[in-house]
């Protein structure tokens, strides 16, 4: 990447309302087969010419093909049941109905490919691609196949890295993984999921991320993050052993959040994705506000290794708003770019 603090998102933008109920998670959508696929791939295009009118750096698909970040690639997996659902606690903060694992999981086909290529062709910009990663992927099943959470994260990373393979073939210059489960069971993440991780990436040549966060503006996430005091440490858990892994890029959640700053130091050598965008809030950010962000994040990540980027995804907020924050980060982003020049 030539150009410095190339800014990006961390995955999710809002759909037009025609597609999916705007404002929701797990939006059902709106349109049924030829139209649904037609759909989605003109949304695709929108949320690129979004990204594009906002001056954003890196473009994604803004996830406009998938309904939520971590079930829709299950739905493309053989040995999960979505019939058969079981109540489970979700990173130890709220209970949802999910899918169960039958029987031995496999990747038969495809899932997003052909949406990269798609979008590969309608952009020469450097594209970033999301994918979940293996330890927030078993903490949204019910798991009565493998018996066993290091099992089947091992078996979704075999999976992740055949699926990452192809997407970096067809064009995709970065692939992130998303692990906000990083951010909850550090034990988990010392003993194999930071392994399972380099699992998902073994043999690639593009630029690999991973993107752990205090998840999505939701309810329970908010009144979860009331409940972790003034100081969040949890990056501290995992970014000693993130910092000596294969993993180029750590993106994680700065501004308006109680993330001490000096954090950053532990992923020291990595290029840093930092979050100069609260997505928990309707309020538009200002340019001076990203610009402060980013300033004190210089302190703890060289400049060429600085990439201003979202908190977390944007899918839950109006399109309005998110052109609003989209525009602030680049405007930001241009301040810090003079004042390094
Ligand atoms: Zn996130």
């Amino acid at each position: 990447m030539k150009r410095l603090l190339p800014t990006s998102t961390a995955g999710s933008l809002p759909k037009p309302s025609w597609l999916a109920e705007p404002e929701k998670l797990w939006s059902p959508w709106k349109l049924q087969d030829d139209q649904l696929i037609d759909g989605k791939l003109d949304a695709l295009r929108l949320s690129l010419q979004e990204q594009q009118l906002a001056g954003i750096d890196i473009v994604s698909d803004g996830e406009q093909t998938r309904q939520h970040f971590v079930t829709t690639f299950i739905e493309h997996l053989s040995g999960v049941d979505f019939e058969k659902r079981e109540t489970v606690r979700i990173r130890n903060r709220y209970d949802a109905s999910v899918p169960t694992v039958i029987g031995a999981v496999a990747r038969e086909k495809p899932v997003f490919v052909e949406d990269a290529k798609f979008l590969r062709q309608l952009t020469s910009q450097p594209i970033k691609w999301a994918l979940p990663g293996p330890m927030t992927m078993i903490d949204t099943l019910y798991d009565n196949h493998y018996k066993s959470r290091e099992k089947l994260a091992w078996e979704f990373a075999k999976i992740l890295n055949q699926e990452a393979r192809e997407l970096e073939a067809a064009g995709v210059d970065i692939i992130q993984f998303d692990e906000p489960a990083f951010n909850v069971f550090f034990d988990e993440v010392n003993d194999w999921g930071v392994a399972t991780l380099e699992r998902a990436l073994e043999g690639l040549k593009c630029e690999t991320a991973v993107h752990i966060c205090y998840g999505y503006g939701i309810k329970a996430n908010t009144d979860w993050k009331k409940t972790l005091g003034s100081e969040w440490r949890q990056y501290e858990e995992a970014f000693p052993k993130l910092q000596k892994s294969k993993i180029d890029i750590v993106s994680l959640e700065c501004h308006n959040s109680r993330v001490p700053m000096d954090l950053i130091e532990l992923i020291r050598g990595k290029k840093v994705m930092v979050g100069a965008i609260d997505v928990a809030t309707n309020t538009i950010e200002t340019p001076e506000e990203v610009a402060d962000t980013l300033r004190k994040a210089l302190q703890f990540v060289d400049a060429d290794k600085l990439y201003p980027c979202t908190n977390c995804g944007m899918a839950p907020l109006s399109r309005q708003v998110a052109r609003g924050k989209l525009n602030a980060l680049s405007a930001g982003a241009e301040i810090i770019r003079k004042e390094l020049a």
